[in-house]
């Protein structure tokens, strides 16, 4: 008789291998039962359980053997439980019972979960979608679930657009660490305070900074739960809010121009909005010179585009301001009121550009990090589930 056995592979103590059988499509279901050796315990609470109350049976999903797809089919027992007073499920502990597969075959998801997609990791074990969601969201759950917000000094606070216009989130980073500390539903002031009213006085008290968008929901609760805060405007979300001006600027002008001037605008709208240095292309360069000549609203957007920039460059409050003041005097001579409510705001808002002095944030890691939750929200564990995807999100910041 050959002395091969397949027990070593399932080293699960309380469980006896009482045999296998073959099934079709390279199946196996593996037989267990408890153990005589132990006690049944409660799953629930792990105390020691009095009365059997019967015996149920069950397969569940284990990890691969030899490209068997392997299913222990086990009886386990209801017995009644004095500490919880309940009956209950014997724990047999390689599974929960609340669970269809091992506990080590859902760590096996989890981890294949931060490398693959849910349908690939469905289509690599075929096992259904949901399911595979759910085991990961458990894994992350305990390790992700609750705010660290120990030792923050400096946040950046940002929103991710989840159904444009309809729907967004509030994204709070540690901006020193770059990890995401919350999230949560919502560009409110109720979303942002409710963020704020999980932190403890003296957590509240040791927050130095705050990076952001003008947006005055955010502004409000700051201003309410953390007055002593430097409120810093950040270079990223100020140009991006420039660009959308240049943006609708040059459709208007598009619509004034003859047919001749409207090739030159054709294909414009990036060139516009690029960084100058990102422009590689001689013709590209060339179409971009063509239609600043011929379009003097534009030319001069184009120069406060870049001049918008270098607000974020001085380290002297005093020439911070005086440049801002340059910039919005300029920004007032064009006719368009779009131009001059954006330069408006700035001014109002200009004590956001001034504190970028004393804390110099760094927009292109802002940036990086905005970018890397769209590409996890494209890759769509998504919008079913947004806790799912509040927890993957923080998952794939954590260090
Ligand atoms: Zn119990």
């Amino acid at each position: 008789m050959s002395r091969l056995s397949v027990a070593p592979y399932f080293p699960f103590r309380r469980v006896k291998l009482m045999g296998q059988e073959f099934l079709a499509e390279n199946r196996v279901f593996i037989h267990m039962r408890p153990s005589k050796q132990f006690r049944p315990i409660c799953h629930f609470c792990g105390g020691p359980t009095s009365v059997l109350h019967g015996w149920e049976e069950r397969a569940i999903r284990d990890l691969d053997l030899a490209r068997q797809t392997v299913f222990l089919r086990c009886r386990y027992r209801k017995v009644f439980c004095p500490t919880c007073q309940k009956t209950r499920v014997e724990d047999l502990e390689f599974f929960h019972p609340y669970q269809r597969v091992t506990k080590r075959m859902a760590t096996y998801i989890h981890e294949l979960c931060q490398v693959m997609t849910i349908q690939e990791v469905s289509e690599h074990l075929g096992l259904d979608w949901k399911t595979i969601k759910e085991i990961d969201k458990v894994f992350l759950e305990a390790k992700f679930g609750s705010p660290k917000l120990e030792g923050l000094q400096i946040l950046a606070i940002d929103e991710i657009a989840i159904k444009k216009r309809f729907f967004y989130m509030t994204v709070v980073l540690d901006y020193q660490t770059g990890r995401i500390v919350w999230m949560g539903e919502g560009r409110s002031y109720e979303t942002l305070a409710s963020f704020f009213q999980l932190m403890s006085p003296e957590q509240l008290l040791g927050l130095e900074a705050i990076a952001l968008d003008m947006w005055d929901p955010y502004l409000k609760a700051i201003r309410e739960f953390t007055p002593h805060v430097k409120i810093v405007f950040d270079l990223y979300h100020v140009v991006a809010g420039f660009n959308k001006v240049i943006d609708a600027v040059r459709n208007l002008e598009y619509r004034k121009a003859s047919q001749s001037q409207r090739k030159i605008f054709k294909g414009s709208k990036f060139l516009l909005l690029m960084n100058k240095h990102r422009i590689k292309s001689q013709k590209a360069r060339q179409h971009l010179n063509r239609l600043l000549a011929l379009n003097k609203t534009l030319a001069k957007l184009y120069i406060l585009k870049e001049k918008l920039k270098t607000l974020w460059t001085y380290r002297l409050p005093h020439n911070a301001q005086k440049a801002l003041n340059d910039w919005c005097r300029l920004a007032r001579t064009i006719r368009y009121p779009l131009v001059r409510s954006f330069a408006k705001q700035l001014q109002r808002y200009s004590y956001g550009i001034i504190n970028h002095c004393s804390y110099p944030i760094n927009s292109a890691k802002i940036e990086g990090s905005n970018n890397k939750i769209k590409v996890i929200k494209r890759k769509a564990y998504g919008f079913h589930d947004l806790r799912y995807f509040t927890l993957k999100a923080i998952q794939a910041f954590a260090h």
